[in-house]
């Protein structure tokens, strides 16, 4: 106790009152202290060092590879939740993702945790949901990927492709039901579109069946790489109605009889969500469970137009997190006397990856405000995801090469942006479907058979 006394005293006597005082004028201190209070040892350092203008030297800037401040055109409320984000993924995820990977497993303690920040269904109005801007929710898969892109799809697929086919096309019981419980993670959802036999050609080729009977529809067939199924405690599931032959969808629950999960083993990228392929053999549903608005391909493509957008602001996330990393290693680490990021062509390869980095940020920061606006297009989502995700590959990419060996180990986290950007790359529509959408848009011929 009389130690704790000499200490206060001590940093009594080496605080300037004058400047104290004038700096309560301007700050909230107590708001100011718990703010540094949450971040960890490495922030801390760095922030001191920019406080100072750099390192004891002066030499090093600030890593950030939001190069053009695309943050400050958030309102200030919003920007607040981008670093409530960015907290929660330095100071929850960093720690133990890599573990995770290597195991190929989900860590299910965070989701209480994810709660808790209330950026589930971040752009819907009512039904429990924030209803907050398009841009912001780009800031967030941003944010989320730029630590770990697992765990910005385990969000993705709850928060953008389940919760979004209820709010885009539920019925209002539905919606009611289902959203407020999915956006608390009370319950956890899934999208099954994609089957084992048909990937790309889901608009025309679905096999999964339904058939009305009575009061209920039966479900008959396969889905395959369904994020989060292995626990989810439902699934979107979209099947061809034998009678008209039209796309619908149905809020399965997991737990109906005839309905089979079995995880995806051996991934090499995205280990940490959860994929299954998912079996149905006479599996029965009530009339309550059928999406009311999805009726055809053309009313699930709406969900996927939202969900593609943040798409690419997850590939942002992921290069901005690689490149973030490798700016600092080629700091840290010395050859022939220097520090790497010393030499010319190393530079000219950070140059190369924040170009990119900087051009997908603001693509994707127009693609929001179109959003935002309601004049986002198909093809607006596909020009973006297409341009963002195969940028990213060659970011990462570069971000391995100027960490050389050290640039596959798992430790050093590029190698896990490495692997994890060749599953965004191919998902929610590959690079020539995207191209596709968007060479209909631009020629007025569809190419795709
Ligand atoms: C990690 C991961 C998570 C996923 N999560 C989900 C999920 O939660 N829910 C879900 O429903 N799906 C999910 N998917 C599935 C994903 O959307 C599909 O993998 C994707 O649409 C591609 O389908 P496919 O893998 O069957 O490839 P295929 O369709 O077999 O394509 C193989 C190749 O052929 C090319 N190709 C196909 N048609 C054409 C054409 N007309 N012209 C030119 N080239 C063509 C493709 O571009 C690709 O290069 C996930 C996939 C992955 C890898």
């Amino acid at each position: 106790m009389l130690n704790k006394f000499k200490s206060i005293i001590r940093l009594v006597k080496s605080l300037d009152v004058d400047k104290v005082n004038a700096l309560a004028q301007k700050i909230d201190f107590n708001e100011a202290l718990s703010a540094l209070d949450k971040l960890d040892d490495k922030q801390l350092k760095q922030m001191m060092k920019m406080l100072k203008g750099g390192d004891e030297n002066n030499e090093l800037p600030w890593i950030d590879g939001d190069f053009y401040n695309l943050h400050s055109t958030l309102p200030l409320e919003d920007r607040k939740v981008q670093m409530q984000v960015r907290d929660f993924m330095h100071q929850e995820v960093a720690p133990i993702i890599n573990d995770y990977w290597r195991k190929d497993e989900f860590p299910k303690e965070l989701i209480p945790k994810l709660a808790e920040l209330d950026i589930c269904g971040l752009t819907y109005q009512g039904y429990g949901c924030p209803g907050k801007s398009f841009l912001l929710e780009g800031f967030v898969a941003m944010e989320m990927a730029k630590t770990d892109t697992s765990i910005s799809t385990f969000f993705g697929v709850q928060s953008g492709l389940c919760m979004g086919s209820i709010y885009l096309l539920g019925s209002e019981e539905q919606k009611e039901y289902w959203l407020p419980k999915l956006q608390k993670f009370e319950k956890i959802g899934a999208f099954g579109l994609t089957e084992p036999k048909v990937g790309s050609a889901v608009a025309g080729g679905l096999t999964t069946t339904v058939k009305k009977e009575g009061d209920s529809w039966i479900l008959n067939g396969q889905k395959k790489w369904i994020g989060n199924a292995t626990f989810s405690d439902i699934v979107i599931i979209y099947a061809r109605d034998l009678d008209d032959g039209h796309v619908k969808g149905f809020i399965v629950e997991t737990d109906t009889p005839g309905f089979k999960a079995e995880k995806i083993k051996d991934k090499m990228a995205l280990r940490v969500v959860q994929n299954a392929t998912i079996t149905m053999e006479n599996c029965k549903v009530p009339d309550s469970a059928k999406l009311e608005k999805a009726n055809s391909f053309k009313d699930l493509a709406a969900v996927l137009r939202m969900t593609r957008a943040s798409v690419a602001w997850q590939a942002v996330g992921c290069a901005r997190g690689a490149y973030e990393y490798a700016v600092q290693y080629t700091h840290d680490r010395k050859q022939f006397g220097k520090s790497i990021s010393s030499f010319q062509l190393i530079q000219d390869h950070l140059v190369t990856m924040l170009s990119n980095l900087t051009a997908m940020q603001n693509m994707c920061y127009r693609l929001s405000k179109m959003q935002d606006n309601g004049e986002l297009k198909d093809e607006h989502a596909s020009l973006a995801k297409v341009f963002c995700t195969l940028r990213t590959r060659d970011i990462v990419s570069t971000a391995r090469e100027v960490m050389g060996g050290n640039g596959i180990l798992l430790e050093y986290n590029v190698a896990r942006f490495v692997a994890d950007a060749e599953a965004i790359y191919s998902y929610e529509g590959t690079k020539e479907i995207n191209s596709l959408i968007v060479g209909r848009a631009i020629t007025g011929k569809s190419a795709f058979i």
